[in-house]
């Protein structure tokens, strides 16, 4: 009988294990996790399950009787060694399983912050279930927290925190809050968002240490000031989990190297989800991403890949963000762009940005605007080439923009 060994218990993990059994792969499929859970939903970590608005089991992916009798789950284990020769894993507790097709599903860790202090307790990190039960044993109305960082996990922290009667201050290294990913409008309009939502923002400040003994009560900053705080989240984005990988010898950049069929330099290994380097035929470059719409994308091709189903992933990447009572939702990718149009109304929280290069749409910020979001992601695929006066008029729909453009109908 052939064997799919998944590495992880994560999102992609859930997706690879689902959609073998959706297509009755017809070997065993064992999946090997290092953390305690079933394979679980991160966004609500800095979301709703932070804010204590949904209960854990909401997290999970699939109920735990979904994987009976055909998954065969190991969690609290880590995968240690590939042998690719042999076609075995090998994980920390000693015990060994063979495979036919191994699925490498590590996703990424956080990036620490190397300063002094960053060991006291009360400074925290994001990632996992655990680590929400520390912030929250620590978060009461009236206690001053500080986050380090103000991307897109940082202001979703400082969004829940704010509503639960926290006292808040964002530290910040760039001038702009969401700097990698979003136009300088968008990052004016959530500071403006989060500052009348009394979020003090220390923009342009880097952080070299934490004061305090035992338990963090200040956050040293680079400008000489020390903020006061009774709780730290530091979320300075995340490094791919690679080295299982790079130790057998497979190709690693910033990330797996996977082709478009999420192989790996080795055909019996696959590589899905934050972890990989991988082509992209719409964008026409390669690039990783932390999302979870590439990694349930990939997760597919890979099982599918394995069932047989010749299949090449290409697809438009999305996000979303929620912060306060504001969906931000991005398709496509912005950077390079050298022209942005806004559509709707910022001032009543609807709109959306537009990003153009060369004339063609590239990406699309959606703020409370979902039907920009859906009719402007299939545009991204096309590469559509758009009269910038013509997307900013929220009259004509995204979805009649080509054609209305092909026919040169008057502005
Ligand atoms: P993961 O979900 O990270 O799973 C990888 C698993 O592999 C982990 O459990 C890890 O412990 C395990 N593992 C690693 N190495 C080994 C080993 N050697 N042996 C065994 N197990 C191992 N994305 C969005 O699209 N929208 C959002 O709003 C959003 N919000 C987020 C909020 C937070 C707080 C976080 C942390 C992430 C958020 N993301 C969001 C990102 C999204 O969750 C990730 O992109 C997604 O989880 C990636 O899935 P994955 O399967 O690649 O990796």
């Amino acid at each position: 009988m052939s064997k799919v060994v998944i590495v992880g218990a994560g999102h992609g993990a859930g997706q690879v294990a689902a959609t073998l059994m959706q297509k009755k792969y017809g070997g065993s499929i064992t999946m090997i996790g290092e953390e305690r859970w079933y394979p679980y939903q991160r966004p609500p970590l800095s979301k709703k399950f932070l804010a204590g608005e949904m209960p854990a089991e909401r997290l999970y992916f699939k109920p735990q009787s979904f994987y009976e009798g055909a998954v065969d789950i190991v969690l609290g284990n880590r995968v240690t060694e590939i042998d690719r020769d042999a076609q075995r894993v090998s994980t920390a507790t000693g015990s060994d399983y063979d495979y036919d097709d191994l699925v490498l599903a590590t996703g990424s860790r956080v990036r620490t912050l190397g300063v002094s202090g960053s060991d006291l307790a009360g400074v925290h990190y994001l990632r996992g279930i655990d680590d929400v039960d520390g912030i929250r044993a620590d978060m009461a109305p009236g206690r001053r927290i500080a986050i380090v960082g103000a991307g897109y996990i940082g202001l979703e922290v400082a969004a829940v925190s704010a509503k639960l009667g926290l006292d808040v201050t964002v530290i910040e290294m760039e001038d702009r809050v969401m700097n990698r990913v979003v136009s300088p409008e968008l990052s004016a309009f959530y500071q403006d968002v989060h500052t009348a939502n009394g979020v003090k923002l220390k923009l342009s400040t880097g952080v070299t240490g934490f004061s305090g003994s035992g338990r963090v009560d200040g956050v040293k900053t680079t400008s000489g000031e020390t903020v006061p705080a009774d709780l730290v989240v530091i979320g300075i984005g995340i490094l791919p989990n690679v080295e299982l990988a790079e130790d057998c010898g497979l190709a690693v950049t910033n990330g797996i190297v996977v082709d478009d069929h999420c192989r790996t330099s080795d055909p019996h290994v696959y590589a899905i989800g934050d972890c990989t380097w991988h082509p992209n035929a719409l964008l026409g470059s390669g690039l990783r991403l932390e999302s979870v719409h590439n990694a349930l994308e990939q997760a597919k091709t890979a099982a599918l890949n394995i069932c047989g189903e010749d299949t090449a992933y290409a697809q438009v990447p999305w996000f979303w963000s929620d912060q306060y009572d504001l969906k931000l939702q991005i398709a496509g990718l912005s950077k390079g762009y050298d022209h942005t149009v806004t559509r709707g109304d910022p001032d009543g929280h609807s709109f959306s940005v537009l990003y153009l290069k060369d004339g063609a749409l590239i990406a699309v910020d959606a703020v409370n605007s979902p039907k920009d979001f859906l009719q402007a992601k299939p545009l991204i695929a096309e590469h559509a080439k758009i009269d910038p006066a013509m997307l900013a008029n929220k009259d004509v729909q995204l979805k009649d923009m080509k054609i209305r453009c092909q026919n040169e109908v008057p502005k």
